[in-house]
């Protein structure tokens, strides 16, 4: 599903078959989860294969592995480099592109001595995530901001949104929506959220999420388009008297929550602002103007 016997992955200064790379078994790593990662997509556009929002993911990449006091010293642009000499090996250009720090053998619990950036992509053709899910409120919480590095994006905290997706599907929902330890919406098991009430939107603070480039790409947005926008707290009976809401992610761009608790978003989605944002994003993406969408705004 991931790869073949031709694809090839980058790891630690060279270029290797995918089937024949391999990792050691004695790492932090593996053992507690001491990696950093990115998920990063690539686009073909009139002006061919366009890594959306590079800098931003590698810049995360590096500040991910500085909070986790890993040794570590690529700069952004060489793995920009890279990842388009990767793409371009792999003859790739709707890609899911898959960065992972790892660390070198060490079974005690002290920081990373050395480490080994492996970047992974594979085809990403087949359009769009499920729209319209169907959330839960999670019997989970997000990670205590206390307890981790909460904005960096690390392997480990990814335990806690498999607990959380998986109970939501195994209780017959798409998706988790995760509260933080105050009671207030954080973030789903792997993409941000906003919701939209009478033409405005609102999406949770930082501090108890992970501060998504999709969610700052929504900003970008909302503002070219004229509309309002903010980040405060709010509860999930807040949430279920709006309008619309989406989840936001680089793997799930924008995708349209039908409903929360089986409480039903009061507009239909092809009817909000918040699909006009879905559909701006996906020009941006490729590269395309999409300020048409504000003189049709007048309309909605
Ligand atoms: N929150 C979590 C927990 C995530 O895993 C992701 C995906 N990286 C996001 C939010 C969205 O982040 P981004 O828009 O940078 O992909």
């Amino acid at each position: 599903m991931y790869y073949n016997e031709e694809s090839l992955l980058y790891f630690d200064g060279e270029f290797l078959r995918a089937s024949k790379a391999s990792t050691d078994l004695y790492g932090q790593s593996l053992h507690y989860g001491y990696a950093v990662f990115e998920g990063i997509k690539s686009y073909q556009t009139a002006e061919g294969t366009k890594i959306f929002k590079a800098e931003e993911h590698y810049d995360r990449l590096r500040k991910s592995a500085e909070l986790m006091m890993m040794p570590f010293n690529y700069s952004t642009q060489e793995m920009i480099d890279i990842t388009y000499k990767l793409l371009e090996m792999n003859n790739l250009s709707n890609a899911y592109i898959r960065p992972l720090v790892i660390c070198s053998p060490n079974m005690s619990l002290s920081k990373g001595q050395k480490s080994t950036l492996v970047i992974e992509a594979w085809n990403w053709d087949n359009g769009y995530m499920t729209n319209k899910m169907k959330v839960m409120t999670s019997s989970f919480e997000r990670p205590n901001p206390k307890a981790f590095r909460i904005e960096a994006k690390v392997s480990g905290h990814y335990v806690n949104s498999i607990l959380a997706c998986q109970e939501a599907k195994d209780k017959g929902f798409d998706e988790a929506l995760l509260l933080d330890s105050n009671g207030n919406v954080a973030e789903s098991s792997g993409a941000n959220v906003f919701f939209e009430k009478d033409a405005k939107f609102y999406t949770p603070k930082k501090g108890n999420i992970l501060p998504g480039i999709t969610r700052e790409t929504v900003f970008e947005i909302l503002d070219q388009l004229g509309i309002y926008s903010e980040e405060k707290d709010f509860t999930p009976s807040e949430m279920k008297e709006a309008d619309a809401a989406f989840f936001c992610g680089t793997a799930a761009e924008i995708v349209a929550l039908e409903s929360l608790d089986n409480v039903q978003f009061k507009l239909k989605w092809e009817d909000s602002l918040s699909a006009v944002v879905q559909k701006a994003y996906r020009h941006l993406v490729v590269g395309e103007d999409y300020s048409y969408l504000k003189n049709q705004l007048q309309y909605v």
